[in-house]
């Protein structure tokens, strides 16, 4: 594996169906997975690292954004990618963009509405990487729901020639979905933090009793929340035009966001709706044992 700095170098590293899993870094087996599943389809793997700060509010957490690019090289090569491009900020903006790429409708609920701006940074950095590196498949987790829906969004309004690709979550032994973030979480804030995923259990099994009321779904995961982590919203959303739905009669996610201490956690279950009403609900994959994060 190569580590590279610039858009041509990255140009001039692979062939074939190249694909790309664009993160943040400070990975941990969300990321790995991201990568698993782009290693299997293509054959050249790029990894971008980039903290994007177009896309951070204002007075928040881009200093503080845990970093260590040798420690994500290193897993990076280990999980098959070819390439690991790290750019520095002057490389993607080496002026303040005067462009941007603004997702209207899809963004006004969730993460849009708490975060102002944040997905026109995404939708941008993410519009340039598939500009500099043209990947044939693109992968992004779905624990970014909201972000998935934008991007595929973005690929499709603006005639991108790549298919992006929507990667389940992966989770602690107990439940607690995978952030860099999470390694912010002092013990007891862990320990509340729980109640995310434990609330999106419980809404898991009043589907799995034929639950269809979003009140009622949303009302479980606030009540497990309540008192241990202070929810900003619980919405259940249509997965690909993210709408507010008050009952749960095609493809959705039930989504949270809560902050937990001084770390902001976002998590959600997914649900597909079969033709006859059924529902298949997805939480995600749990990790065997303790995750690199903590390493
Ligand atoms: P980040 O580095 O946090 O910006 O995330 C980079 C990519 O990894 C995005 O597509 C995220 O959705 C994905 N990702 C982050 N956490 C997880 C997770 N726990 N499971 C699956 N994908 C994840």
């Amino acid at each position: 594996m190569r580590t590279v700095t610039t858009f041509a170098e990255v140009a001039a590293a692979g062939g074939g169906a190249v694909g790309l899993v664009p993160t943040m870094g400070y990975f941990h087996e969300g990321h790995l997975s991201l990568m698993a599943a782009a290693r299997s389809r293509s054959d050249s793997l790029v990894v971008s690292l980039f903290v994007n700060p177009l896309q951070f509010d204002v007075g928040t957490d881009l200093d503080r954004y845990p970093r260590d690019v040798e420690r994500d090289a290193a897993l990076a090569a280990e999980a098959g990618a070819d390439v690991l491009f790290v750019p520095s900020v002057e490389h993607m903006y080496p002026e303040p963009p005067l462009t941007r790429v603004e997702v209207a409708g899809i963004t006004e609920h969730l993460e849009g509405a708490f975060r102002p701006g944040h997905f026109a940074g995404v939708a941008t950095v993410v519009a340039k990487l598939f500009a500099g590196i043209r990947p044939d498949r693109a992968f992004f987790g779905r624990k970014d729901a909201q972000q998935l829906a934008v991007i595929r969004r973005v690929a499709f309004d603006l005639s991108m020639p790549v298919e992006v690709i929507g990667v389940p979550i992966v989770r602690e032994q107990d439940g607690l979905a995978l952030s860099s973030r999470n390694v912010h979480l002092a013990t007891d804030e862990r320990d509340r933090a729980l109640s995310i995923s434990g609330g999106l259990l419980a809404a898991e099994a009043l589907i799995a009793a034929g639950e269809r009321r979003a009140s009622v779904l949303q009302e479980s995961v606030r009540a497990s929340c309540a008192d241990r982590v202070e929810v900003e919203y619980v919405s259940l959303a249509a997965a690909e035009s993210v709408e507010l739905l008050e009952v749960l009669d095609r493809s959705a996610f039930l989504a949270v966001a809560a902050q937990v201490g001084s770390v902001r956690l976002i998590d959600n279950l997914q649900c597909e709706v079969g033709p006859d009403g059924s529902v298949r609900t997805e939480f995600g994959v749990r990790l065997d044992g303790p995750s690199a994060l903590y390493a």
